[in-house]
């Protein structure tokens, strides 16, 4: 197999796996119930959800995404949204309040500080943000909180949630190239120089970024937990198409292909 064949065929599979993945999604949110009269829970749910499909879907379509440089960025946000969900699932109603509550009082507090730097061009945006909140909720309305939307940080979230696992294994080893961390940097943006007489010090290299699509399989996973998830929440025994499946099936393939080559 040729690097453009397995472009060609990572391309095909992964255009394939997320139409299954909207038809999935479409059939999962028009089999449930919508409780009138909590219609904040759902919104919060589902937008979440969809936060984690668009994220995968950016990197559907998007093979540079798939190496060791971007996809980790990508799956940290996914797997951040995958522990909130964890988290609200424990107590809906309390939870999404609180996040929604966080969420406003981040959009209030930018709109303060853009106010006070006092800048005549900042009119519109001002405007925007404005109409933006007041959609929600009257901005004086507002409380500002400053930690985090739980008033706890992500690994006691995540341990609360029972997904500590997630949190030490994936979202910690993800976040270190979010940050740029030392031990991120080091291995893969540095070399040695090649000059014996330099004392072996180290100079910059700009990687290529390859395509492995075990990076999509991971974003996928991670999704489908995500998805499993709410399952277990809102449906007995639901069944729904199962993308996933398709993905590592035809990765597998490919694999083989490439190893036959
Ligand atoms: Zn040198």
């Amino acid at each position: 197999m040729t690097d453009s064949d397995y472009i060609l065929a990572c391309q095909k599979i992964a255009h394939v796996y997320y139409e299954k993945l909207e038809v999935e999604h479409f059939e999962r949110i028009s089999k449930s119930d919508i409780n009138l009269t909590k219609t904040q829970n759902h919104e919060v749910i589902h937008g979440l959800l969809a936060r984690q499909i668009t994220l995968v879907s950016g990197m559907v379509k998007s093979l540079p995404t798939w190496n060791e440089h971007i996809a980790p960025i990508i799956l940290r946000c996914i797997i951040d949204a995958t522990i909130t969900l964890k988290y609200i699932y424990l107590d809906v109603d309390k939870h999404v309040q609180q996040f929604v509550d966080f969420g406003l009082g981040q959009e209030t507090l930018m709109l303060k500080r853009i106010k006070e730097r006092n800048l005549a061009e900042d009119g519109e945006i001002i405007n925007q943000i404005e109409q933006h909140i007041n959609k929600e909720r009257k901005h004086f309305l507002n409380i500002i909180n400053v930690g985090s939307w739980n008033f706890i940080n992500i690994r006691e979230t995540a341990i609360k949630a029972q997904c500590k696992e997630l949190y030490d294994f994936a979202y910690s080893q993800f976040s270190i190239a979010a940050h740029s961390s030392w031990n991120f940097i080091f291995p893969r943006y540095l070399e040695y120089c090649k000059n014996p007489l330099h004392k072996y010090h180290r100079v910059p290299v700009l990687p290529e970024l390859e395509v492995n699509y075990i990076f999509l399989i991971m974003a996928a996973d991670h999704l489908k937990q995500s998805l499993s998830d709410y399952d277990k929440l809102f449906f007995d025994s639901a069944v729904f198409q199962n993308s996933f499946d398709y993905l590592v099936t035809e990765f597998k393939n490919i694999h083989e292909d490439v190893e036959n080559s």
